[in-house]
């Protein structure tokens, strides 16, 4: 539902300030017929000696490349990218198929960029859809009843989406983790003490002596079941303050896919700790 302030902006994934890019790298608006905005896609342009022609190519993750020869000039390349608007979108839509499949999607350089392929939450164990829409207000608005899908964020026009979009997620990070964490503490027979979302730098989570949880508030981005694992880890720190065998034992108990869970993390999900960090 489009507020009255903000004249047919329903999807605010365009940012209302453009933050500077890299210098190679650029974005490219894709019209879509059924309707939808147009598909803003990142492509890297890459001068290649070695190339005969130009070529375009969709990575499994990261910006689209497109590989310029020594003969062929920038302008051309891009008319050449114009010219495959619909193998490109193809190629993109195949990509996030196998990106679901192994269970992360492809690597973002912006939260903006994260939530175009996979716009989705996980709260107390289960996954919701994100609708993205803008507000007249000052500030964030985030409309999300338990157990009632979608989660809706609501963006202050004229403000820096990505910004925008960090400060309310993080705030939903900090209404539903620690209801989280509760639920599955009691579960548990643990006890806890406070619960701090927090910006860190390269982990997930970490449990203090005094038994003080701090997660990344990055943690409502991954599927419930990583969620979930990275919890249980925390959680297993209140009686096991190492990673002993007694430690692992304790996490298999609770949770039995520990180990595959343990290895998605760290093979495919880790890059989204590094996420939407360079932010004021
Ligand atoms: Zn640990």
């Amino acid at each position: 539902m489009p507020d009255p302030g903000c004249p047919g902006k329903t999807d605010s994934l365009m940012p209302a300030v453009p933050r500077p890019l890299p210098p190679d790298i650029v974005i490219e608006e894709i019209p879509r017929e059924d309707g939808c905005p147009p598909a803003r896609v990142s492509v890297r342009i890459q001068a290649s000696a070695r190339s005969r022609r130009i070529r375009l190519r969709v990575p499994p993750v990261g910006p689209v490349v497109l590989q310029i020869p020594p003969h062929a000039g920038r302008d051309g390349a891009i008319r050449f990218l114009r010219s495959q608007h619909t193998w490109l979108l193809k190629a993109l839509a195949r990509r996030e198929v196998v990106a679901t499949r192994v269970g992360a999607p492809a690597r973002a350089e912006t939260l903006a960029d994260f939530f175009a392929h996979h716009r989705r939450l996980s709260a107390l164990g289960k996954s919701y859809p994100l609708e993205i829409g803008t507000t007249i207000g000052k500030r964030e608005l985030i409309i999300w009843k338990r157990d009632t899908a979608p989660v809706v964020f609501r963006i202050p026009c004229g403000t820096d989406t990505e910004t925008a979009l960090r400060t309310a997620t993080r705030h939903f990070a900090a209404e539903v983790l620690p209801a989280r964490v509760a639920e599955l503490a009691a579960q548990c027979g643990v006890q806890v003490g406070r619960v701090s979302i927090r910006d860190q730098r390269g982990r997930w989570g970490s449990c203090s002596g005094s038994g003080t949880l701090s997660l990344n508030w990055r943690l409502v981005l991954l599927p419930p079941e990583l969620q979930d694992y990275v919890v249980h880890h925390e959680l297993a720190h209140r009686r096991e303050m190492n990673h002993s065998e007694r430690f692992w034992d304790l996490l298999r108990e609770w949770n039995p896919r520990n180990g595959w869970l343990d290895r998605a993390l760290t093979r495919d999900w880790s890059w989204l700790t590094h996420l939407a960090r360079d932010i004021p």
